[in-house]
């Protein structure tokens, strides 16, 4: 049993006792009789391993049909191609079985808990018809209902407006639902679609209503640099700026952040969500984890959407979060198998905003 707890513990033999939905008694050797008296149902579990469900912190579930569609392309070009286009014609019933089957891939591969970054809102029941297939596959779900209020592809832009009008309706009606599952929060899209002055409402709010934000920042060089020439600041700098970082923010990607951007960073107790599988894909590049765990920064691991890494496969993610940092650092101890896995479940967890 691999209980990723604070001294990384592996219990073997090991026993765990399950009540309802709940971990009711685990530990070291065979169960009590006590316990083994009271069980209605036993299961051997030798040659296997018991572990946490690992933490799928960055999707977009509506990608499930997509994958595959534009293999070759920087991120860009890639929305260009496929994303955008597939997305307005998306229908609610289609976004509902894209969930369905996104989130049993999850489910198969060991992610237990999943924030979907969810953006196309061309059909309001989108939104609901991800939240509906948490509710019936039993997985834990963070909606990060995203927005873009400028310089993206009009299908997809909203008003301020309807952005917090919809986020509310949607907290409203499933925040705490199906046993406290489910869960609401903001998900800005990116720095070039986000407004100061809508970043500041919607943060505001999401404090107010105690709730997280979720946003992409630094995925590409190219992204950062429009930034700089729009509003003269990297992307971490532009957040802090607009007093817009915390605890309760996932940063996902940051992948081209310098040396000051992770000392902020880590002073604002921000989390970082890494997706390598799909950094890979896009050509992105290389995001600096190993500085990130020096500084003590929370990093989280994902898959990103299934167009981008054609699957939702996190044990693939834990391996390839292994090799990727060892070539790239030239240091074949600098991430070792129980860091991954506890970056998939604690990090996890601290995006989630649960106590780890
Ligand atoms: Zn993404």
């Amino acid at each position: 049993m691999v209980t990723v707890d604070d001294r990384g513990r592996v219990l073997d033999p090991g026993y765990l006792y399950i009540e309802g939905d709940r971990i009711a008694a685990l530990g070291a050797g065979e169960a009590p009789d006590s316990l083994r008296a009271g069980a209605s149902l036993m299961m051997d579990a030798s040659r296997m391993a018991v572990m946490p469900g690992m933490v799928n912190a960055h999707t977009h579930l509506f990608q499930t049909f997509i994958r595959g569609l534009a293999d070759d392309k920087p991120l860009l070009d890639w929305l260009a191609a496929a994303i955008w286009p597939v997305a307005h014609a998306l229908t609610g019933e289609e976004a509902h079985l894209a969930a369905m089957v996104g989130l049993v891939e999850n489910l198969r591969c060991g992610a237990t808990a999943v924030i979907d970054h969810q953006y196309v809102h061309t059909d309001p029941a989108n939104d609901d018809g991800v939240c509906r297939a948490a509710a019936d596959t039993g997985v834990r779900l963070l909606l990060a209902r995203g927005w873009a209020d400028m310089d993206y592809p009009p299908p997809f832009i909203e008003t301020p407006e309807r952005i917090v009008a919809e986020t509310t309706r949607l907290y409203e009606r499933w925040n705490g639902q199906a046993g406290g599952r489910i869960r609401v929060e903001f998900g800005p899209l990116i720095p070039w679609g986000c407004s100061d002055e809508t970043m500041r409402r919607t943060y505001a709010l999401a404090r107010q209503w105690g709730a997280g934000t979720h946003i992409h920042i630094a995925e590409t060089r190219a992204e950062v640099e429009m930034n700089l020439q729009k509003r003269g600041s990297r992307h971490v700098e532009w957040l802090a700026a607009l007093d817009t970082l915390g605890p309760d923010v996932q940063l996902v990607h940051s992948v081209w952040l310098d040396e000051n951007e992770l000392d902020t960073v880590a002073r604002y107790g921000a989390v970082v969500v890494h997706c390598p599988v799909s950094n890979m894909y896009l050509a992105s590049g290389v995001a600096p984890v190993p500085a990130m765990r020096e500084r003590n920064i929370p990093v989280a691991l994902a898959t990103d959407g299934p167009g981008s890494n054609n699957s939702q496969d996190m044990l693939e993610v834990l391996k390839t979060t292994a090799l990727l940092h060892k070539v790239s650092s030239l240091n074949a101890m600098v991430l070792l198998p129980e860091d991954v896995l506890w970056m998939a479940c604690r990090g996890g967890a601290a995006a989630f905003g649960q106590p780890g």
